[in-house]
């Protein structure tokens, strides 16, 4: 096809040209280049050296992924049937390709070559570590498995990619497949003003009166936290909790579709000869043994199970005293923990929105990263975007160097997936033409602005920009020159969450939020008596949040690591299992939270969602450094940059951590930051 713009090679994608009908085309020819490419080097039959063997295929390695990232982006914030199926026409000879590389005997040897030859000892530690990688990813593609072994592999492989779309697609349109119309305005008693005209504009939008409300995080969870109709609580309850599942239609249930997934991936760990896939996830894992995961998680469910249980005793004994209630509902749980912590603390999370703007936010960001890291973020005007809100930036270091760029998408809006990521969309390497530098997709689904004024964000919502910026930050300062070690790449899952988790902390610190917080009408910096009381609050329900992430995390583990048959029925019964030994809320027997646990049966935390608390161990010790030689202390703060930003996945991270922190981890920073530490001995 001619004047296909994702075979241009353009540095930054071209986003207003790019249609469906481009995708396979574009997808096949690049494949079928790669595959000759391959093959034309094997046949050179010269001694595989790194500039013959692994130089190449890096370099076609990168065309493909270019090519292929904004494909996936689209799909997951502009989302559209003919999108759609060319992006599912892809993910099988995408998968094939990759198997038919990682099982390609010769091209195993010659690694083995490269790796054994007189050449290895002179390449650098990044280059060495590609190699390394590429032998370990040889053998878990099967390569040294029979024919009939490596065909399954791929069929494996295939199904997989398919499936986890498919959940993924299933939980999107049963989001957006289920709406709210309210008429009556007695039922948004409660509700604060932000919500309110949150749901008059989204009806607006769709030609309605009233006020509309949907299942997207920033309409579903002021309800629950804020109105006073229970009944609109629980309807609106059940509804998040049962998409995809068999109370919707059956099209989007992902019952089936999970257990498939679960008994294919088991499949593929035993084709490898792990006895399960939790073993399988773990060779490319900071963690060791599932022994070891499960351990970490046991005790910090068993320091924070007795808070949590505390916590909810307190809860309960608020509602009867103040409302007479003895019964509490899951949908109950939110409303009633806001109107605690109200009484506790004289605080709601609403209180903040107007000195967070979205732009002041990100402004302030910006500035905090220029005093941690003598960075520069600049925007540039004229990129092409996929919508109009999104916005593009450069990053200069503090010699002017330019580092990296980025695209900023902030808001929750119809086709767009939720939550918060960074992806890549340029990877840094070193090409012949000198450095390619990296790119980042930087995606939130913030409440968006109301009335043409700026968006007014929550504290957490803040946090949730600072996160996934110490992600991109990841992603744009490294300075490996090789693209399958540089950045993220190549980081173990389990390390990945720490430059993410670790900026949470300047949301924190009172010099910091000086920075960012800038009242929307009169410019005022956030009051002192409003940040104590956020400081105050900020350890409030801590115990209950905590076991809520552990009981993901287990159940996510135990998922993969129990063979616990093949129906939906036993994935439901793991998980109130696990839910018996560390949750303290109990859920309706109805809820199938599990139908759009997308992070592990679409996205890449399949017996990873543990890495979230792992990684916080890291994040919350390196943070402690700061604390000890001051928040926005110059030399820390290089020392962060050059030890860990910089280095992507060409080190060891445990090796990493030592050098910036002088010692291993400690749990300790964790523990107390999150106000499990001081309450065990308080108890
Ligand atoms: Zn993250």
């Amino acid at each position: 096809m001619n004047n296909n713009p994702l075979l241009e090679g353009s540095r930054l994608p071209a986003f207003r040209r790019i249609q469906p009908e481009h995708v396979l085309p574009a997808v096949e020819t690049l494949i079928a280049e790669n595959r000759a490419g391959i093959a034309a080097l094997l046949a050179r039959g010269e001694t595989p050296r790194w500039a013959s063997i692994a130089e190449p295929l890096e370099e076609q390695e990168d065309r493909l992924d270019r090519a292929w990232s904004p494909v996936s982006h689209l799909h997951s914030v502009a989302d559209n049937e003919a999108l759609r199926e060319a992006y599912s026409d892809c993910l099988p000879r995408l998968a094939d390709h990759e198997s038919e590389i990682g099982q390609n005997a010769d091209l195993f040897r010659a690694y083995q070559a490269i790796a054994a030859g007189a050449e290895f000892r002179s390449l650098t530690g990044a280059q060495r570590k590609v190699v390394e990688n590429a032998l370990m990813d040889f053998r878990l593609s099967g390569v040294a498995l029979d024919e009939a072994g490596r065909e399954r592999y791929r069929k494996i492989q295939q199904s997989l990619s398919l499936l986890q779309t498919r959940f993924e697609e299933n939980v999107l349109d049963a989001t957006q497949g289920w709406t709210r119309h309210v008429t009556d305005a007695s039922l948004l008693a409660g509700l604060p003003e932000s919500a309110r005209s949150l749901a008059a504009e989204t009806a607006r939008g769709r030609g309605l009166d009233g006020w509309l409300f949907t299942l997207e995080f920033p309409s579903y969870f002021p309800v629950l936290q804020y109105a006073d109709s229970a009944e609109l609580r629980r309807e609106m309850y059940e509804a998040y909790v049962t998409r995809a599942s068999e109370r919707g239609p059956a099209d989007w249930n992902n019952a089936e579709v999970m257990v498939q997934i679960l008994a294919l991936r088991r499949e593929l760990a035993e084709l490898l000869g792990f006895s399960t896939y939790a073993h399988l996830a773990l060779e490319k894992r900071m963690a060791r043994s599932p022994d070891e995961v499960l351990g970490f998680l046991r005790d910090l469910a068993r320091r924070s199970r007795p808070v949590a249980e505390t916590e909810l005793a307190e809860l309960r004994q608020f509602c009867r005293e103040r409302f007479r209630i003895e019964r509490l509902d899951a949908w109950d749980i939110p409303y009633y923990s806001e109107k605690l912590r109200q009484a506790l603390y004289d605080f709601s999370e609403e209180e903040l929105r107007p000195y967070f703007p979205a732009p002041a936010a990100v402004a302030g960001l910006f500035e905090v990263v220029h005093r941690l890291y003598g960075i520069r973020v600049v925007e540039r005007s004229g990129v092409e975007v996929w919508h109009p809100d999104v916005r593009f930036f450069d990053v200069t270091d503090d010699t002017g160097q330019p580092r990296g760029s980025f695209y900023l998408d902030l808001y929750a809006r119809q086709h767009k997936r939720g939550g918060a990521w960074m992806d890549d969309c340029v990877v840094r390497r070193r090409t012949r033409a000198g450095i390619q530098l990296p790119v980042a997709y930087l995606v939130c689904n913030f409440t968006p602005p109301v009335g043409g004024e700026s968006a007014l964000l929550t504290h957490d919502e803040v946090m949730t920009l600072f996160h996934e910026f110490g992600h991109g930050l990841h992603h744009m300062l490294t300075l490996v020159d090789h693209s399958p070690v540089s950045g993220i790449n190549g980081v173990p899952w389990d390390a990945v969450e720490l430059p993410s988790q670790f900026m949470e902390n300047w949301c924190w610190d009172r010099s910091a939020i000086d920075l960012f917080s800038r009242h929307h009408q009169t410019g005022e910096r956030l009051p002192d008596g409003l940040f104590d009381k956020l400081l105050r609050a900020r350890n409030f329900q801590s115990g209950l949040q905590m076991v809520r992430q552990l009981e993901f995390a287990l159940f996510d583990f135990r998922l993969h690591l129990e063979d616990r048959g093949t129906a939906a029925g036993d994935v439901q019964a793991l998980l109130d299992e696990v839910r018996r030994e560390v949750g303290v809320i109990e859920v309706p027997e109805w809820n199938r939270f599990q139908n759009s646990f997308s992070h592990i049966f679409a996205g890449g935390y399949a017996a990873g969602y543990y890495s979230y608390k792992w990684a916080e161990v890291l994040s919350a010790d390196a943070f402690s450094k700061f604390e000890e030689n001051g928040i926005f202390h110059r030399d820390t703060g290089r020392q962060f940059l050059h030890a860990i930003l910089e280095q992507g996945g060409a080190r060891d991270p445990m090796e990493l951590f030592v050098e910036f922190r002088g010692r291993k981890p400690s749990i300790d920073a964790l523990l107390r930051h999150s106000g499990i530490a001081g309450a065990e001995i308080a108890a």
